[in-house]
Order: structure tokens, then sequence, then C-alpha cells
């Protein structure tokens, strides 16, 4: 192998220098980023860095190590090593508007993190009612606990937002779109609300990452990606991430080191090894996704797709107007409430696995019910029908295409026998 390429000439010794405003484009950078530090060098993917210690060489080095809290300076493993800073450098230079990103051991612990860096005893949080079940259940669990109350909002109804605030509201947590119902929202518009009202937004972008919605360009102050997804991308990696600009991300970083969060450099390997093919994992399953989305929408047994890049989905004026990029990730609802002919339709399904979890390069089928979990939406509940309440959602993986919708025909085959 040749010589590195000449970004990957990191200042020796010193803090990782992340490659801001570079022109290069988001596809270029998933190749180049995460690569700035002397231990990248000459190498192409950084070595799996075990430790815990790091020696020095006197009391003075000692002393002098515990100054400087950030990345690319040995301290001690909870503060992270080689692997784990390339993970973080490489997101932060995908992400634009960011200073840092702080790397959780899932989705979740990011997001329950983040909040706990933004919030104190006292404070309201406004959370999106169609959010991901586990965010819900942080606000309405240890949130609550630790004297942060919660209130719902309808992402769709800007009036009810603002109404929702009150004089101890401190952040909002958003999501786009929501998790299972997939509604597209404005986030420019709520973010700048939220701003001017002196709250903190956060935003779950697992679904876009950063190459599909630039969320902190578009007014947001902390992003937060399930790396499991579409980052690790094989299904064999749990972990999540934070960036932010300068003041966040010195908060949600002391916040992290406090809760002793610290992922292992196995792990952050495999996501920088799934981060290198995101680009067209994602495009293949845009493309695919979108196709079935039209298949599904022409078959009389289907009565809503929810899938953002449709056309008539809800919110898919947004997705057309802030989005780069889309995924493999939608839903649709059957008509008719026959939760037993849905459940002949999932299990009659062969390429497609049964299970949690998405962005894994196999397909997944979800049977979800929405009404448990939306307590404020007009939409879902006034645009579908009583009896319309039985939904799937799919993870579409990189299987052909003519495949999948071959699957797909003949589970609903089965479906309607009888
Ligand atoms: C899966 C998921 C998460 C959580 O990720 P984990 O790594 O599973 O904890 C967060 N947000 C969304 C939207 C998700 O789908």
């Amino acid at each position: 192998m040749g010589r590195g390429p000449r970004h990957a000439q990191g200042k020796r010794g010193g803090a990782l220098k992340v490659g801001k405003g570079s022109k290069q484009s988001p596809g270029t950078k998933l190749v180049t980023s995460g690569r700035s530090g002397d231990f990248a060098s000459h190498v192409v993917n950084p070595p799996v860095w075990r430790a815990s210690t790091h020696l020095y060489k006197d009391c003075a080095a000692l002393r002098e190590g515990v100054k400087s809290n950030e990345d690319g300076r040995f301290f001690y493993g909870r503060r992270g090593a080689p692997t784990q800073w390339a993970l973080a450098e490489a997101l932060t230079e995908l992400e634009p508007g960011a200073a840092g990103t702080v790397l959780y051991p899932s989705g979740v612990a990011a997001l329950v993190g983040a909040l706990m860096a933004v919030l104190r005893s006292g404070d309201v949080l406004l959370v999106q009612d169609n959010c991901y079940d586990p965010t819900r259940n942080a606000a309405m669990g240890i949130l609550k606990r630790y004297g942060v109350a919660h209130r719902f909002f309808d992402p769709l109804n800007i009036e009810a937002f603002e109404d929702a605030y009150c004089d101890k509201t401190k952040a909002v947590m958003l999501e786009n779109p929501g998790s299972l119902t997939m509604e597209v929202c404005d986030i420019p518009a709520l973010a700048r609300i939220a701003r001017e009202k002196g709250a903190v937004s956060l935003v779950d972008n697992t679904w876009a990452t950063s190459l599909g919605f630039a969320a902190l360009e578009h007014g947001c102050d902390i992003v937060i990606t399930a790396l499991t997804k579409h980052v690790g991308g094989h299904s064999d990696v749990m972990m999540g991430a934070a960036s932010a600009g300068d003041k966040w991300h010195r908060r949600l970083r002391q916040t992290a080191q406090q809760l002793g969060h610290v992922v292992s450099p196995d792990d952050a390997a495999l996501a920088l090894r799934g981060l290198r093919t995101m680009g067209v994992r994602l495009r293949h399953e845009t493309e695919s996704a979108l196709a079935i989305a039209e298949w599904l929408q022409s078959r009389d047994d289907v009565a809503h797709v929810l899938c953002p890049m449709l056309p008539g989905s809800p919110g898919h004026e947004f997705w057309r107007r802030d989005f780069t990029g889309g995924c493999g990730l939608f839903s649709f609802v059957l008509k008719g409430g026959d939760d037993a002919a849905r459940c002949r339709l999932v299990d009659a399904l062969e390429l497609f696995g049964i299970g949690y979890s998405w962005g894994g390069f196999e397909s997944l089928a979800l049977p979800f019910d929405v009404e448990p979990v939306r307590a404020k939406m007009a939409w879902p509940k006034a645009g579908w029908g009583v009896e319309d309440r039985f939904a799937i959602r799919l993870s579409i993986g990189l299987e052909d295409t003519g495949d999948l919708i071959a699957d797909l025909e003949q589970a609903f085959a089965a479906m309607n026998e009888r």
C-alpha cells in the first residue's frame, strides 16, 4: 500500500484537527473522514486499540495529562482511545455545524444522556408525540423521577407547539420523521420557535442520518443518531452518538463522562467500517423502498402507505424541502381491522425477518398498532378509519427489489386466502 492520503498526516501528539469547512461532498467525506490522527496514518482502518490504562513517562507527564479533556489526548480509557476518536471525528466531519461528537453504548443511551446533559430538576421538557417509544418512556420514567416534567405535543400543529411552552420549558425533543407512523414535520419552524423561547432543541435524526438531513444547519442544537441502525448497517453492533456545536458538545461530553458512558474499541471499529459504505446502502435502500411503497399503494388491501419519500405521505412536502436523502424504513396500514390477517401476512414472509431494529442489510417486517402510543396527534386518528389500525413497518435492505415485491405478493396472497 502506498502513502496514506494527505489528510491522514496528523499533528504529532496533538488533539485531533477536524477538517472543518472542508469542501468535500458528503459521499467523499464518508471515505476520508476520521483519519487525521497519527494513529490513522499509513493505514486505511484504524486498529482496534484496547486500552484502559495509559502509562505516563513520569509524574510531570501524569499531571499534564489530566489538564486537557479532549479526543486525541490520552488520559484514561473512559475518555476513549484512537479507535473511538476516529469514529467520533468522522461523525463530526459528516455533521455540518458540529464541533464534536460524543459516543454512547446505544442509541437510547445517547438520547437519555443528551437529555440529562441539558435538563435539571424543575425544568419542563416538550416531547414530540410520535417519538421513539423509549424516548417517551425516559420522559415518563427516569427524567420524571429526577424532577423533570414533560408535555407531549403534536409536531404537525405549530400553534399547539407554541402554546405548550411555559417559563420552565428548557428543552424540546424532536424526531424526524416520527417513529412508526413516519410523519415528517417542519423542523426548521419548530427549532426556530424553541430558540426564540430559550429552549434547547434536540433531534433524533436516526432515520435520515447527517447524509439525509443536516439537523444543526436546520436550527437544532443537538443531533442524536442511533449508530445501531444505518451507520453500523450490519445488525451486529449497538451504539449511539450526539453531535453539537462547541457549547453543547462540552456539556454532552462532561455529562457522558460523569455517567460513565464509554463504547468498546471493537464496536467503534465495526461502526466505522459500516459508515464507509453507508452512502451506497442508503441510496439503494431509498430507491428500493420507494418502488415497494408505490407497489403497496396500488393494492386494494392497503389503506395508507406512510413513506416520507412518497408523494401524499404525511409531511412529504417537508421531506422534499429539507432532506437530501431517504432510507429504507417506512410503514403501511392494512384495510380492515383484522389482526389475524395481518399475522398471516407477516408470518408468510420468507425474505423479510420478523424483528426489531432496522437499517441493516437484511429486510425486516414489524407489526405495530398506532393507538397506544399517540396521545396528542389529530393525524393519524382523524386520517384513519377506526378499522384501519393494523400496521406493518418494513425496513428494506439490500436484497433485489423484485424479489422483495414477489415475497410480499405471495404473503398478501396467504393473507387473503380464506
Ligand atoms: C432504534 C432507535 C433508537 C435507539 O437505538 P438503540 O441503539 O437501539 O438504543 C433511537 N431512535 C430511533 C428513531 C430508533 O429507531
